[in-house]
């Protein structure tokens, strides 16, 4: 490990995207017009930083990375890594180590020869010998906690460990970044976790700017110094996890985000009021009167005999420490609204539950292109 970080010392590889553009012929005469993958895509990952990229399935995740990694070429805008322009170069070159959500690990060869496969063809200088491998092979290895299993084959490995293989066999060749697309998402809930945690550890350890591509919030959320959240090929918001979450910038933001998801309401603004149905729930200041769509996290509910919102008590779920109380409104967009209360806070049983509204967790949108309206 210490060679590893010490090979990359002093390289301050933050990575620039400008203005990258992606599209790809239209296939179908129906719709003939090219598909867009990723759209005037700009953004700076600061040197060392984790980057997690989201959003919903074929929203242009992994094109994004696909462009990064060199495997694909723009059709408009740069990369650059550090202050390189490296959209010209090709992959090989580039130094990213890559991780799929397919380990994609060779079969018939063991762990060790795995992870020493990318530096079996190196040319030149770049040369290693045998043994120099193979100390590259056990640092990447001992980074990943799998030095034990380099004599097995990947079919004598469990899911998380083959991920680790994979992991071991992209930082084997010192990276200057690392690009993970999907990497968990064969694994079950509990190695997921562990996975995650993981790889974060290896990251902060190394050190090396990441983007790390996945469609879960959560996973991205937790592990992640920076989110981008991206829709139909256009970054939606970037940012720090919790400033996105505190403070989506659009509707779809909103609603991508946060567990059980954010609840949404069909409402109105009356002299600088917010009506939910016929009740005044919020003072919102400055607002003008207009129809809006109202979004509530499930910890902006306060439990209130005089609540201002009135809404029809389903049931409540025992979450531990919290509780989930369910509930339904006719102005509700979501099936059922689910707002988290500490368990302490009993729930009367009857038809109904009243709730005051917390404003920080409040965020009002336009009916028409669902952009935050702020108070
Ligand atoms: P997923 O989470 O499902 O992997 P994604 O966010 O990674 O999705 P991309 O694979 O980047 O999405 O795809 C973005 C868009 O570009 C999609 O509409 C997809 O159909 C389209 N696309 C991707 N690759 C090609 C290609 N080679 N030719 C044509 N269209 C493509």
């Amino acid at each position: 490990m210490k060679a590893i970080l010490s090979e990359r010392n002093g390289i301050a590889m933050k990575v620039t995207l400008q203005h990258l553009t992606k599209t790809f012929p239209s296939r179908s005469k129906k719709q003939p017009e090219d598909v867009v993958a990723v759209q005037d895509f700009s953004f700076e990952i600061p040197d060392g930083k984790l980057i997690g990229l989201l959003g919903p399935s074929g929203c242009g995740k992994s094109t994004t990375l696909n462009l990064l990694s060199g495997l694909l070429k723009p059709t408009s805008g740069r990369i650059f890594f550090g202050e390189d322009d490296v959209t010209d170069l090709p992959a090989e070159h580039r130094g990213v180590g890559l991780v799929f959500q397919n380990y994609a690990l060779y079969p018939h060869l063991t762990v060790k020869q795995n992870i020493t496969f990318p530096l079996e063809n190196r040319k030149g200088k770049d040369r290693l010998t045998k043994q120099q491998m193979a100390e590259k092979a056990m640092e990447a290895a001992k980074l990943v906690q799998i030095e034990g299993l380099m004599d097995r084959k990947p079919s004598e490995l469990s899911g998380g460990q083959q991920q680790r293989v994979a992991i071991a066999r992209a930082l084997v060749k010192m990276p200057r970044i690392l690009l993970l697309d999907e990497p968990l998402s064969n694994l079950d809930a509990r190695l997921r976790l562990q996975t995650r945690e993981e790889i974060r550890r290896i990251q902060r350890s190394t050190g090396i700017t990441t983007v790390f591509v996945t469609h879960d919030q959560e996973e991205a959320m937790s592990i992640s110094d920076l989110i981008v959240v991206m829709k139909d090929g256009i970054v939606q918001q970037a940012g720090k996890p919790q400033e996105v979450y505190d403070s989506p910038a659009n509707l779809f933001v909103a609603k991508f985000l946060g567990n059980p998801p954010i609840n949404v309401f069909d409402a109105q603004v009356r002299s600088q009021t917010l009506y939910i149905g016929d009740e005044a729930v919020l003072p919102v200041p400055g607002v003008s009167d207009q129809l809006v769509t109202a979004a509530v996290r499930p910890e902006g509910f306060i439990l209130s005999e005089q609540g201002a919102l009135t809404c029809n008590l389903s049931g409540v779920e025992v979450m531990g420490r919290d509780i989930s109380v369910v509930s339904t409104h006719p102005n509700s967009q979501n099936l059922t609204i689910r707002s988290i209360i500490s368990a302490e806070t009993g729930v009367a049983p009857g038809k109904t539950v009243r709730f005051d509204l917390k404003p920080a967790k409040v965020f009002l949108f336009s009916r028409d292109d669902g952009t935050r309206i702020s108070f």
